[in-house]
């Protein structure tokens, strides 16, 4: 286990992503770029500096330490120039008031077990374990794969969140050492997809087919998104195309904008901006609930929430 891979967050508790209580750790990286991801620290695979002004001091240690020299003086306060900074990490290191701090860090897979495994209790008495979560995992498959099989080695469960965009070998590098693939179908157009997302729906489509004939507990994920896929036409397409493919299980995750906020620390616009004001999660529960008859008509069992 001695490879490394970069994270860049573990939630423990969880119990939306898998069965019984898991452990998620988030790997840092990820193909796609979502315009509704609610985590935009997880699509570089690069670490990357987080600036919050409002947790700014103004005691100037960041500025003395950078060494690209973009942190400046100014009337008042400091000046940060973007464009200049390396993401080499200094400036964090010396901010004790959290204005600036790193997303993501380099682990080895036997310290990502280890911090998993500490919570062992919670897995045995709930049939739970650990879940990957990005990010997209297996964009580190060598990591992934690592972190898998020593996990599993323990007798305990493991769960992969994918998205599924990574060349077929990324898969079968894991593949032996999963118990619950939770993979998302976002949108059943792929000119609609590669719009919102990057990427068209062929290799995905392609892994998921090859999936199911080696692998029996894949879930279909589908992140709900007023605007790109949250018509009934469209989420009956893709529960159309998930019962076509033999799934059982649909997992239909609402749209939330908790993470828009983050966009703006790392420099960045919030690409959803552009639809306007998304109706609140409450709504759009509802509306996943008038369908879910009709969802479930297919032989698909339903889920809401995650
Ligand atoms: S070190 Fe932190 S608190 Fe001090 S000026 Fe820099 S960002 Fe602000
Ligand atoms: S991460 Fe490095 S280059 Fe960027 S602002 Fe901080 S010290 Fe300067």
């Amino acid at each position: 286990m001695a490879c490394r891979g970069i994270v860049f967050n573990i939630q423990r508790h969880s119990i939306h992503d898998g069965p019984g209580i898991r452990t998620i750790l988030f790997l840092k990286g990820c193909p796609l770029s979502c315009w509704w991801c609610s985590n935009p620290e997880s699509q570089s695979f690069a670490r990357e500096l987080s600036f919050k002004p409002d947790a700014c001091i103004a005691c100037g240690a960041c500025a003395g330490a950078c060494p690209a020299r973009a942190i400046t003086k100014e009337d008042g306060g400091f000046s940060f120039d973007r464009a200049a900074c390396t993401s080499c990490g200094a400036c964090a290191e010396v901010c004790y008031a959290g204005g600036r701090t790193m997303e993501g860090r380099e682990m080895s897979a036997q310290e990502a077990v280890e911090e998993v495994f500490r919570d062992e209790p919670f897995f045995r008495r709930s049939g739970g374990g650990l879940t990957l979560g990005g990010g997209e995992p297996l964009a580190q498959p060598e990591f992934a794969g690592a972190v898998l099989r020593g996990f599993k080695a323990k007798g305990l469960s493991t769960a992969v969140e994918t998205a599924g965009h990574v060349p077929w070998e990324n898969f079968t590098r894991v593949i032996p050492h999963v118990d619950y693939f939770l993979f998302d179908i976002k949108h059943t157009d792929p000119r609609k997809h590669k719009r919102f997302t990057g990427a068209d729906t062929c290799l995905i489509q392609e892994n998921l087919e090859k999936l199911l004939r080696l692998h029996s507990g894949v879930t279909a994920r589908v992140p709900v998104i007023p605007g790109f896929n949250g018509s009934g036409e469209e989420l009956l397409a893709i529960a159309d195309r998930a019962a076509a493919l033999g799934l059982k299980e649909i997992d239909f995750l609402p749209y939330h904008g908790y993470g828009s906020g983050k966009y703006a620390l790392l420099g960045r616009a919030y690409p959803l901006k552009t639809f306007g004001s998304p109706p609140p999660t409450a709504e759009i529960v509802e509306g996943i609930e008038r369908l879910k008859p009709a969802v479930e008509k297919r032989g698909l069992k339903v889920r809401i929430g995650g």
